[in-house]
């Protein structure tokens, strides 16, 4: 009898179920909306990073239709043989225009675009000098580059410095920084760090996927609230959390754009968006464009939910963005928070190690511009209610 060579995993997860880390999938049951049905429940969604409402926007759901009925359902090849759409195209430009920079590429998704750009222009020789917190998508990215690691603690910019100053000044060097933490809703040192990349000739890059819709004018993201345009080489931007659809892209320098064409692996090797996703795209930057109250409305709610929090006594981090996270301590006390908020209908999900540093575990909410007040009021009265029964506050 053949011996199941898997058989190993079931005992890691038996190890995450004693840990009380293991989790099931919830499963939307309506439209991803501020109040939708997990699970079957009814709940207050502070849990999706659908900041402006745009996944169900009339404007971006009939652009969606109409270029299923003009192009289709799929783009039937990768960009680089028979996948490049006119539409593909046009959203790229609609992007480099928005984003005040010389040309964008669009890939996939965010992971994608980081992933696929940093292995693209780094080799062996280089190095990335990165924020400890930095995500996922840039670590993996790094390390298909095969380019040296170093790793600065979270936004410590004087401890950057010194990294740098040890390299030798002949080394390619790539200095990369999230705009907005994922997990902490605080801001990368923009500022600091361009003055750096400049100091020691870094090409200078920012994950702007939490900013992208969300900060700058009209949400142009972290480069434009900090008004470092020009100073930063490379942004990388989200189409699949503000912007309400799927995607990621680079805007940058005509050449490196073209570069990436070239070298970017999901750019040469996995097929392109369906003209549907990119049509949704551009309308979504038609709606940034000609509805920036939207991006009010989610400040608004961001600094109403936020006071409410703090009056609580919760612990809220340093949070600078509609992201707050609720801290918990360890790993199984953040999931039985986010547990018990469910069951009084409140989706806010638990997040623990390896996501976060183990003893850093907490529910992450993130407010949306389409939640009423009540809807927040009913959350803010649900974690009062089950945060001192836990003893948070
Ligand atoms: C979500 C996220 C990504 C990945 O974006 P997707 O479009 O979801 O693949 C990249 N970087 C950061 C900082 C993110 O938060």
């Amino acid at each position: 009898m053949r011996v199941d060579p898997l058989a190993f995993l079931s005992t890691e997860l038996d190890h995450l179920r004693d840990q009380g880390l293991y989790r099931s999938l919830r499963i939307l049951d309506s439209r991803q909306e501020a109040s939708s049905t997990f699970d079957g429940k009814a709940v207050v969604n502070l849990s999706s990073n659908n900041y402006l409402g745009l996944t169900t926007h009339p404007k971006l759901v009939e652009a969606a239709i109409q270029a299923i009925r003009d192009f289709g359902v799929g783009s039937g090849s990768v960009r680089t043989i028979a996948g490049t759409m006119a539409i593909h195209m046009e959203l790229e430009q609609r992007l480099a225009a928005f984003k005040k920079t010389e040309a964008v590429v669009v890939f996939q998704s965010g992971f994608a675009a980081n992933a696929g750009t940093v292995s693209a222009l780094l080799t062996k020789d280089d190095v990335v000098i990165s924020d400890a917190l930095n995500h996922a998508s840039i670590i993996d990215g790094c390390r298909l580059s095969r380019a040296g690691i170093k790793v600065f603690p979270h936004k410590d910019v004087a401890a950057a410095r010194t990294i740098l100053q040890d390299l030798p000044t002949s080394q390619r060097k790539l200095l990369i920084t999230d705009g907005v933490f994922s997990m902490d809703g605080d801001i990368g040192p923009l500022p600091g760090l361009c003055d750096l990349a400049e100091e020691f000739g870094c090409i200078m890059m920012v994950d702007d996927a939490h900013a992208s819709g969300v900060f700058g004018a009209n949400g142009r993201g972290t480069v434009d609230h900090f008004g470092m345009h020009g100073r930063v080489d490379i942004q990388v931007g989200t189409l699949s959390k503000a912007m309400g659809a799927l995607g990621g892209y680079v805007a940058g320098s005509r050449d490196f754009i073209d570069f990436l064409y070239h070298r970017a692996r999901p750019f040469l090797f996995s097929t392109s968006h369906p003209p549907s996703v990119a049509a949704t795209c551009i309308a979504a930057v038609d709606v940034l464009e000609q509805e920036p109250e939207i991006i009010e409305r989610l400040w608004e709610n961001t600094r109403f939910f936020k006071a409410g929090l703090a009056s609580l006594g919760f612990d809220t981090g340093l949070s600078e963005s509609p992201i707050t996270p609720v801290m918990a301590g360890e790993g199984s006390r953040a999931m039985d928070l986010s547990d018990r908020l469910f069951k009084e209908g409140v989706f806010a999900q638990g997040i623990a190690f390896p996501t976060v540093a183990k003893d850093k575990a907490r529910v992450r909410t993130i407010v949306t511009a389409t939640h009423t007040n009540d809807e927040l009021q009913y959350a803010l009265d649900a974690f009062k209610k089950v945060g001192s029964e836990l003893g948070l506050i």
